[in-house]
C-alpha cells in the first residue's frame, strides 16, 4: 500500500509538470495546487485513484477554445477582444460555468475558474460538468449598444461550441441579465432554435428561474450559517464585512440582513464603504444595478452613518464574519492577520478563490471556520442547474420552491464537506472536505467511463 507521503510526492511531481506544461498561468497553478495538496489521503486510501493518467486527465481540459471578437464602438472604430471557452470536464454532465467579461481575463484565469467549477459542480450533487469562459472585454463605461454589439460578436463564434446538452454558459463578473439577454438573442437568431437550456441566468418570462440572481449570495450566507451552527452559534447579531458590490455581494448582504446579521461594508476597485447602521440595500441596488455607478456615490447619498474609504482594505473593518465576494486573491495574508486580530469567527467565500493560500492557512491555524468558494458559493450554479431542469420540463417553479431546494443543497454540501473532512482525519477543514468530496464524485464517473 502506498503511504500518504509517497502519494504526496507523486502529486507534487505532477504539480511541477503542470507548471511546465502551462507556463504563465499563475492562477491555474494556484487552483491546481490548492486541490492536489489535499488529495493525498484519498488517493492513498483508494488505489483506483492512483491509476496512471486519472489525475493527469483531470488537470487537462477536454477542450479549449480561443477566438477573436471584433466589434464596433459607438464612434465606428473597430475594437478587437479575445474570447475564451474552456470545456474542462464533462464526466458528470454538460460543461457548466459562467462567462466573465473583465480586462484581467486570460487563458490562465479561465482555466483556474473552469478547474474550480468541476469540483464545485460535483459538490452540488446535480448532473453538471465544469467549464468557464469569457473575454478581456471591459464593459465599464460602455453604452448598452456597445455591449450588445460585443455580445452579438462573441456569440457569433461561441454558438458552435455550446448547446443545452453540450455546454451551458451563464454569468460571472461583468456578465449579468443584460448580457445574457443579448447573448441568448444572438444564439436564437443564428440557430433558429428556441433552446432555453443553452444559457442560464435568463430573464423572468423567457426561461429564467426565480431566485437565480439571488442564489450565489443567499447560498453563501446559508453555508456560513451552517458553519456557525456547527460551533453552536447563529447569524443573529453578528457583524459582517462583505467585499464587492456586484450580484454576489448584493444578495449576500440581503440574506445576512434577513437572518439578523449586520452587514456593514461593500466595495469596488475604487475603495470601500462602511455603514455602521448596515448597508441600505435599496440605495446600493439603485446605484449598482440601475445607475451602474460606483460605491462612493452610496456614501455621498446615505448620510452620516456611512463613509467611503478610497483605496484601503475592507478587511480592516472589525467583524465577526467576512464574506469576500469580489474577485480572486482579494484577501491576502496581511488581511487575514487583521481579521484574526479583530476576532473573526468565520470566512466564507462568495467569489472564486478570493483568499490567497497563505491567508487560508493562517485563518485555519487560528481556528477560524473557513468555507472555500467551491462549496460556499455553489448555490449560484446549483440554481442554474435547477433553471436547466425547469427549461427541459417547460415549466417554472415558485420562488419558495427554488429557495427551498437551494437551502437543501447548501445544507447537503456543508454536511458532505464536514463529514468527508472527518473521514480523512481533517475535522473542521472544509477545504480538504470539499476537494476530496468533489474529486471522488468526478473521479468515480471518469473511471467508469473509461480512458477518454
Ligand atoms: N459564475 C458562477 C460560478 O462561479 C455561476 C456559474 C453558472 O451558473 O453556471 O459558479
Amino acid at each position: 500500500m502506498t503511504t500518504r507521503s509517497e502519494t504526496q510526492t507523486t502529486l507534487d511531481h505532477l504539480l511541477t509538470e503542470i507548471e511546465h506544461r502551462n507556463p504563465a498561468q499563475p492562477e491555474f497553478h494556484q487552483a491546481a495546487h490548492e486541490v492536489l495538496e489535499t488529495l493525498a489521503p484519498v488517493v492513498a486510501a483508494r488505489p483506483e485513484y492512483a491509476e496512471p493518467g486519472l489525475i493527469e486527465r483531470l488537470v487537462e481540459p477536454e477542450r479549449q477554445v480561443m477566438f477573436r471578437v471584433p466589434w464596433q464602438d459607438d464612434q465606428g472604430r473597430v475594437r478587437v477582444n479575445r474570447g475564451f471557452r474552456v470545456e474542462f470536464n464533462s464526466a458528470l454532465g454538460p460543461y457548466k460555468g459562467g462567462l466573465r467579461f473583465h480586462p484581467s481575463v486570460n487563458l490562465g484565469v479561465i482555466k483556474f475558474l473552469g478547474f474550480e467549477q468541476i469540483f464545485k459542480n460535483a459538490l452540488t450533487g446535480l448532473g453538471i460538468g465544469g467549464g468557464k469562459g469569457g473575454s478581456d472585454f471591459d464593459p465599464h463605461g460602455r453604452s448598452d449598444a456597445e455591449v450588445m454589439r460585443f455580445c452579438q460578436s462573441f456569440m457569433t463564434e461561441l454558438y458552435r461550441h455550446i448547446g443545452e446538452h453540450t455546454d451551458v454558459p451563464a454569468g460571472d463578473i461583468g456578465v449579468g441579465g443584460r448580457e445574457i439577454g443579448y447573448l441568448f438573442g444572438q444564439y436564437r437568431r443564428i440557430t433558429n432554435r428556441w433552446e432555453s437550456g443553452v444559457l442560464t441566468g435568463k430573464g423572468q418570462g423567457w426561461g429564467g428561474s426565480l431566485i437565480r440572481p439571488e442564489a450565489t449570495g443567499y447560498g453563501n450566507v446559508l453555508f456560513a450559517a451552517a458553519m456557525l451552527r456547527e460551533r453552536g452559534e447563529d447569524l443573529e447579531g453578528q457583524t459582517a464585512v462583505v467585499s464587492g458590490s456586484g450580484n454576489v455581494a448584493i444578495y449576500t448582504i440581503e440574506k445576512l440582513t434577513a437572518l439578523g446579521a449586520n452587514a456593514v461594508t461593500c466595495s469596488d476597485s475604487s475603495g470601500y464603504v462602511v455603514d455602521e447602521k448596515g448597508i441600505d440595500l435599496d440605495l446600493l441596488k439603485q446605484i449598482k444595478e440601475v445607475e451602474r455607478g460606483r460605491v462612493d456615490a452610496y456614501a455621498e447619498r446615505r448620510g452620516t452613518s456611512a463613509r467611503f474609504v478610497p483605496g484601503g482594505s475592507v478587511w480592516d473593518v472589525p467583524a465577526d464574519l467576512a464574506l469576500p465576494s469580489a474577485t480572486q486573491n482579494e484577501l491576502d495574508e496581511n488581511a487575514a492577520a487583521t481579521l484574526v486580530r479583530n476576532g473573526v469567527k468565520a470566512v466564507s467565500e462568495g467569489a472564486n478563490m478570493p483568499t490567497t493560500p497563505e491567508a487560508v492557512h493562517l485563518l485555519q491555524k487560528a481556528g477560524v471556520a473557513f468555507g472555500p468558494g467551491k462549496a460556499a458559493n455553489a448555490g449560484g450554479v446549483a440554481v442554474s442547474a435547477l433553471e436547466m431542469a425547469q427549461n427541459h420540463a417547460r415549466t417554472s417553479w415558485t420562488a419558495a420552491r427554488v429557495e427551498e431546494e437551494l437551502a437543501d443543497i447548501m445544507t447537503s454540501i456543508h454536511t458532505t464537506c464536514h463529514e468527508t473532512a472527518e473521514r480523512y482525519d481533517a475535522p473542521g477543514d472544509y477545504v480538504t472536505g470539499a476537494n476530496i468530496a468533489g474529486f471522488e464524485r468526478v473521479a468515480d464517473a471518469m473511471l467508469a467511463q473509461g480512458v477518454i
